[in-house]
């Protein structure tokens, strides 16, 4: 089964960037109920669309306090138990993140470092790509971030 996901958040001065379980050297970071990885969230939303389990705010809802600055990566691992629970693998994922700045090349075999791990998958099975929005809607003015995530699961 193909699973997909997407997320966005936006962005003010002062707050941490961290995207992919990754901190990111940034002026600009996530504001968010959690810690704002919109990386992990989309990809969450990927692997449950793969195996219709619903959606991250039915697990994590930002209303609850207990998931106020919540680590992402805890999302994903509960996420990837709950899909191996019911019997399925994970066979891939693929992301993308749009972001202005900063430009992301030295990152992203970090942030696939860290995908790998957290979905207990080879490197080769996870596929980071960044890309920037042209200057153009709320990601090229700075006032956002976005990612998609794909998956396959069987
Ligand atoms: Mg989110």
């Amino acid at each position: 089964m193909i699973g997909f996901g997407y997320d966005c958040h936006k962005l003010a001065n002062g707050e941490k960037l961290i995207l992919g379980g990754i901190e990111i050297d940034s002026e600009l970071g996530t504001i968010a109920h959690s810690d704002g990885d919109v990386v992990l969230h989309s990809l969450c939303d990927a692997l449950l669309g793969a195996t219709g389990l619903g959606d991250i705010g039915e697990y994590y809802p930002d209303s609850d306090i207990k998931y106020k600055n919540a680590d992402s990566r805890i999302f994903l691992n509960e996420v990837v138990d709950l899909i191996t629970s019911k019997g399925y693998t994970l066979v891939n994922v693929d992301l993308t993140i749009i972001l202005e700045q900063p430009k992301l090349m030295n990152y992203k075999i970090k942030i696939r470092e860290s995908i790998a791990e957290l979905c207990k998958l080879p490197l080769e099975r996870v596929n980071v790509k960044a890309k920037t929005s042209e200057k153009m809607g709320f990601v090229g003015s700075n006032e956002g971030i976005e990612a998609y995530s794909i998956c396959e699961v069987k």
